[in-house]
Parts: structure tokens; sequence; C-alpha cells
């Protein structure tokens, strides 16, 4: 009886502790520890794939946190990370592994941050992009510079993105105001779109993310747009988005919180006997703009940025591309504050719902001007309501003039004060009021603000966008 009783113990001891161990988990393993975890705690995650698999036909597996998972929530920000877009830029995927593990654990053991974060989040981790490179990498020795970076068509991803740079620098050039979910007015793609990037593109266009960062490896520094010089041309400049001073504070936050990546005294990755010709990105804080250290097209942070309503920065965890395992946990240690400082900012600025006397307005236009120092500075690129008129804006701390706007109704003006260190966004809803209570045809009035512009192919642009969404929202055509 009692050696029935110890076996019994041990057999759950055993299910009990499918223990986390950091390795270099192969494709199939990876989506067995996405399993564990969601088995640990089946309440607060879902595990799902996008769309499309990778061209040798691994699954883009995601693991979700949040309260009620595979629903998005008002007032509740999404957040994503994505690791190993790069084969052979292996961290990011061992860390989201790692994390999620983590989370699962600590909610488990009724961690009060960490219960918080995910009561009041929708977190999304998807830890390989490019499951055909990390093979490839992997299967010959992971010490290759190039080797297994690209996808198996030997596209690097990081470029296969549309350029909404290009788009959004030409309207700047004609002063047209228009700057956000610009892929609307793509009017040609430089190449085919990969399987692993429409997916990924699909899931950005799908979900209403407000925060993510993009992991790599080969230097420390957290990189934040635009990643694209405003000439288009491979040169290192300074290229600031209309959210530089929101975008610069999101990198810090993950430099600063990071054991040494914003530490000024360590060497720079790549530096020689005379610290001569590359860059140490300590003595800068660990953070740069893109374009700042060499320009480049269709990557994925400016697209979320000019696509969507998310900001995405791109995080390089290391000097090496293929950390070696027995680096793995140290890494993870010197990481783990900063990946969740990061989530944390999701709940900066000001968040809300925009509706009317019948319901929450999807789509109303939140602008911004920041009124903080002598001069007013309007922030130009709008964030849009979602479908529950739910709105995220991330800014840094300041006063501002918050203005939501829709066809068909007045717009609504408050002035805002953004706090220092935040845990939750500023609470500004607003109801608006039809125009059609004071005219009878309010679009005769000229209260379109993205009406048909002079001189825009506009028929082939919308051509275009409906045979792109057709593509990316109709999978089903796509195998
Ligand atoms: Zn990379």
């Amino acid at each position: 009886m009692m050696a029935v009783f110890k076996s019994l113990c041990f057999v759950l001891f055993v299910t009990a502790s499918a223990e986390f161990v950091w390795k270099h988990h192969n494709n199939e393993e990876l989506s067995l520890i996405l399993d564990e975890v969601h088995e640990k705690c089946p309440n607060i995650t879902r595990v799902y794939t996008l769309t499309e698999p990778s061209v040798r036909n691994v699954p883009l597996y995601v693991i979700e946190f949040a309260d009620s998972p595979g629903f998005h929530q008002p007032y509740k920000p999404e957040v994503k990370y994505v690791g190993n877009i790069h084969g052979n830029e292996v961290l990011g995927r061992e860390l989201l592994l790692g994390l999620a593990n983590y989370l699962c654990d600590q909610y488990n053991k009724r961690d009060r941050h960490i219960r918080t974060l995910i009561h009041n989040t929708r977190i999304h981790l998807l830890p390989s992009m490019n499951p055909d490179g990390w093979q490839l990498s992997t299967d010959t020795g992971g010490q290759d510079y190039l080797i297994g970076r690209n996808n198996n068509h030997s596209v690097d991803l990081n470029r296969n993105f549309p350029d909404l740079d290009a788009i959004t620098f030409e309207f700047e050039r004609q002063g047209i105001s228009h700057n956000n979910h610009l892929l609307k007015d793509l009017t040609r793609l430089a190449a085919p779109l990969e399987p692993e990037t429409r997916s990924v593109m699909r899931w950005i266009m799908s979900v209403p993310f407000v925060l993510s960062a993009a992991m790599h490896g080969g230097d420390l520094v957290a990189n934040y747009p635009y990643d694209e010089s405003r000439s288009g041309a491979p040169v290192s400049e300074y290229s600031a988005s209309p959210d530089d001073d929101t975008f610069r504070e999101l990198a810090m936050t993950y430099a600063d919180a990071h054991a040494d990546m914003s530490s000024r005294s360590r060497p720079g990755c790549h530096a020689g006997p005379d610290d001569a010709g590359a860059y140490n990105f300590g003595k800068q804080g660990g953070v740069t703009n893109g374009a700042a250290w060499y320009s480049l097209k269709g990557g994925m942070q400016d697209f979320n940025y000019l696509a969507t309503n998310a900001f995405e920065i791109t995080l390089e965890l290391g000097c090496q591309k293929y950390t070696p395992e027995k680096e793995l946990e140290k890494e993870w240690i010197r990481n783990k504050d900063a990946l969740l400082a990061f989530i944390w900012k999701a709940h900066s600025g000001v968040k809300g719902i925009v509706s009317d006397d019948s319901g929450f307005i999807q789509n109303a236009v939140i602008s911004v001007v920041n009124i903080t120092g002598p001069v007013p500075r309007p922030i130009r690129h709008d964030i849009t309501t979602g479908a529950y008129g739910d709105y995220y804006r991330l800014l840094t701390p300041g006063h501002y003039e918050v203005t939501a706007n829709h066809p068909g109704y007045f717009p609504v003006s408050r002035i805002v004060t953004v706090p220092k260190h935040q845990t939750s966004a500023r609470v500004v809803n607003f109801r608006l009021e039809p125009t059609t209570s004071w005219f009878d045809d309010y679009s005769s009035f000229g209260l379109y603000p993205h009406g048909l512009r002079d001189g825009q192919p506009r028929i082939y642009k919308r051509d275009l966008y409906r045979q792109l969404t057709d593509a990316l929202l109709d999978h089903r055509d796509s195998h």
C-alpha cells in the first residue's frame, strides 16, 4: 500500500514539475513548451497559430496571456513580442519561451504584479517568426553571420514588409496631413510577400496591438523608428518619426531595465583594439534611432507604426547571434526585468472610449497636440478607435490637447496631463454629437477629412488595396 502511494506521489511529482530547461528548443519542442504552459495555466492562456505556416510548413505558434484569452476587451491594451525573425538570431526565441513559463508560474504563485499585469493586458508571444531559418542555422552549427538569417526562399523577412515610409515621407513633402493606416495608399510592392510576412501582416492588421517589440541579435541596443532615412538612401541619418519622444522613452525603458544595455562603460560589440569603426551603443544610453544606425526599407517596426496603431521597437539582445546554450539562463536574468517593464509601457499615456448616444464609434480619429512647452507641438500621427470605440495613445509625461473626431460628428477636445511613472493610462472618454442634428446632409459640408485629393490616382490605389487585403484576409485562397 505504501509502495503504491509512493509511486503515485512520484507520478504526480513528475507530471506537475515539467520543469522548464534553458536550452535551444527545436521547432517541435517549441510547440510542446507552449502546450505545457497552457496546461499549467489553462484559464489565462491560449495557444494559436498564425494563418499560414513557414515555407517549409512549420506552424507559427503564438501563446497569449489574458484573463479572457481569445477576446479583446476595452481598456485592456494588447502587446506582442516577436522573436527569431532572423533564423540565426536565437536568443529572443528562448527568452519568449522562458517568459511564457515565468508568467504562468508567477501567476500560479499569486505574484501580485504579474496578476495585475495579466488582468489588465493582453500579451501575445511569437517565439519564432522564422523556424526554417532557425533549422538551417542550427543544422550548420549556428556560427555563421548570415546562414539561416533569411527564410527558406532566401528572403530577409525584416526587408519584406511593404515600404510605407516612402509614402509617409512623400505626404510630408507634399504637405498632406494623412499620416496613419497607410496600407490603403500603397501603389506597388517592391517584392512578393513571403508566407511568414503575410501571416504576421494579417496578425498585425487583425489584432488591435498598442505596443510591440521584435527581437534580434548581433548587437546590444534598443532601436526605434524610423528605420528608413527620409532620402531613402542607404545612409546613416537620424530619421525621426512624429512620436520620436515616445519611441525614445519606450527604447530607454528596455535599455535601462536591462542588466547593461544602457551602461556607458561596457565595451561595444564589434570594437577593434582602438574601439574605432564600430558603434558603442552603451555610450548613448543603449538606444538608437534605426536610420541613424543604418537605413533599411521594408522593416517590420516601421510597418507596425504606419499601417496600424501599434508602436514597435527592435531589440538587439546581444553581441552574439547564436547565443551558446550555457549562457541562456544568464541572459534571461539579464533581460527579465526589461521584458516586463516594456510590457507595462502599454499602460502609459491616455486611453478611453469614443461613443455617441447610440453606442461605440469605431474608426474615430484621436489627434494630439503636445502643449507642455511654450510652443504647441502637434504630433502628426493619429490613432484610431477599435471595435469597442476604444483607443490607446502612448505619450510621454506632459500636457496635451487630445481631440476625438469622426466624419458626421462635431470634434471634441480635452486637456490632459500625463503623469510620470504610470502603471495605468489616464482614462479620457469622449461623447460625440452628430452633425445631423444640425444639418440635414452633412456630407455636402466637406466634413470628411480624408476625402479624395487632387492628382491622386485613387482608383488604382483602391484596387491594389483591395487585392492586398483580399490576399491577406482571405487566406483560403493563398495555399
Ligand atoms: Zn536581426
